[in-house]
């Protein structure tokens, strides 16, 4: 039986569309189409896959204002954040229709064998679940490198961006992708389990919260599925004595704020030494004051409402726990429905939820230090795992923490932040596996050995 998935828009709260999702008798002919799709997909040349990207690049790149356009109508972030996920989403295709024929080729081996080799293939369909914060680029990153080694796709998207799920469906189907390629289902959690269960899905990746990696990874671990979790992270920003703040501070203000602070890898402890604290702190505040809310939509706007109102109440609560434990409000912490004001927060201990929770919005809590060595000490007192960042213009103050830094990526004079050309992925709490680069086309492909003697 369907039921009904409704979506809103987070700024005026007003409803935008109604959708049916799937019966059971449907996802069957869908999971039928895309293992037939899988069988012709899976003998069609790299090349080609290839050349389907370049397609998918046009496509995008054409249709950038429209699809941008969805994006903040479905879940608030300014149009112009919007525009960048969409570019960002063409260096993709490009990064993969240019390397991915080298990154799937056999790779000799030297053995005692006359020839022995790893052979890249696809295992078929592969389920992804994807959040609503970077709709597009989310799915892309998943599902560019995915196909184009040649698996099939079913997306199983955050129910209040269906729009956008169901508009990335359409790109693939223009692009020139077989029918049964790439498919979004609408469904809701328990068909998900179901899925999972099924046969025909090899494996699933899931971006999204802790607790749903829990669930999927469980469910997936009892039917011996591959997952790969893209989950949350509490990414530390250390700020040294030494920072060059005239270079650097804008940087360092849109690692917390952009997309509303709604990003993994965005910076949510700010750790700074006593000798730059003070200016730090001023410098912080006048950025953060000069952010302009508004309607997404409109050009000028630079900070866009949270996605929901739920996920504001959410944050309103780790702000006034936090707040009971000692923490000081500098700015902000007014929250209007989903509307959610850029705050500023001092007098941070580690036991305070804005410290040792995830916080996804503009709430920025910084804390002050001693030195290098105690900011990189408290940098590393999380479960989670994504990154740390640290602004220095000593480089090798900085290249001298590398080895301690147990995160999936540590960036210096940089916010954490993610490129087709690189590994993307967490350690502990924030996931494992990996995304992008040459490590995220081989998640999800069997790497065969082939020995002849
Ligand atoms: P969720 O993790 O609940 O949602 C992400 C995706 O997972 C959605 O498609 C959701 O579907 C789906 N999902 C969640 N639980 C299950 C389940 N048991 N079975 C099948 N599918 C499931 O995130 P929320 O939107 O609720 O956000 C809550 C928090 O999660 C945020 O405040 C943030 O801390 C974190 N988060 C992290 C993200 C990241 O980039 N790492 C992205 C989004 C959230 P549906 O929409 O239908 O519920």
């Amino acid at each position: 039986m369907s039921t009904i998935i409704k979506t809103v828009n987070p700024f005026n709260n007003k409803p935008i569309k109604e959708y049916e999702t799937h019966t059971s008798e449907q996802l069957t002919r869908i999971l039928e189409n895309s293992k037939k799709a899988f069988h012709t997909w899976r003998q069609t040349a790299i090349k080609e896959r290839c050349r389907l990207l370049i397609n998918m690049a046009q496509i995008l790149e054409d249709d950038k204002e429209d699809l941008a356009k969805l994006i903040t109508l479905e879940m608030g972030k300014p149009l112009a954040e919007s525009l960048s996920e969409i570019e960002k989403c063409v260096t993709l295709c490009d990064f993969y229709a240019t390397n991915a024929d080298d990154f799937l080729a056999d790779e000799l081996i030297d053995t005692d064998a006359t020839e022995s080799f790893i052979s890249y293939d696809p295992l078929g369909i592969i389920l992804a679940i994807m959040p609503w914060n970077y709709p597009f680029w989310q799915v892309l990153r998943f599902a560019i490198p995915t196909l184009t080694a040649g698996n099939t796709a079913l997306l199983k998207h955050a129910s209040n961006v269906t729009g956008c799920a169901l508009a990335i469906e359409k790109l693939f189907e223009r692009a020139g992708y077989p029918q049964g390629c790439f498919t979004t289902i609408l469904v809701n959690h328990d068909a998900v389990e179901k899925l999972i269960a099924n046969d025909l899905i090899k494996a699933v990746t899931l971006t999204g919260s802790e607790q749903a990696g829990k669930a999927i990874a469980s469910t997936a671990g009892k039917h011996l599925k591959k997952t790969v979790l893209e989950l949350g992270g509490s990414n530390a920003c250390v700020v040294l004595d030494d920072a060059d703040l005239d270079k650097y501070m804008d940087t360092i203000v849109n690692a917390r704020m952009q997309n509303a602070g709604q990003s993994c890898i965005a910076a949510k402890r700010f750790i700074v030494t006593e000798n730059i604290y003070d200016e730090f702190l001023k410098r912080f505040k006048d950025k953060v004051a000069a952010l302009k809310f508004g309607d997404p939509m409109n050009n000028q706007t630079t900070i866009g409402t949270l996605a929901r109102a739920d996920l504001a109440d959410i944050l309103k609560k780790q702000i006034d726990d936090s707040v009971a434990l000692g923490a000081t409000v500098v700015s902000g912490n007014k929250q209007d429905h989903a509307f959610f004001e850029p705050t500023i927060l001092t007098e941070i201990t580690s036991d305070m939820p804005v410290f040792k929770e995830e916080t996804f919005g503009p709430v920025a809590p910084i804390m002050k230090v001693k030195d290098a060595e105690t900011a990189f000490k408290v940098a590393s007192e999380t479960r989670f795992g994504l990154g740390t960042m640290v602004f220095t213009q000593s480089i090798d103050t900085a290249q001298g923490y590398i080895d301690s830094i147990e995160d999936g990526a540590y960036f210096v004079n940089e916010l954490v932040k993610s490129d087709a050309r690189l590994p993307f992925g967490g350690t502990k709490a924030s996931g494992y596996g990996r995304e992008l680069s040459k490590e995220g086309i081989h998640e999800f492909v069997n790497r065969k050995t082939v020995f002849i003697n």
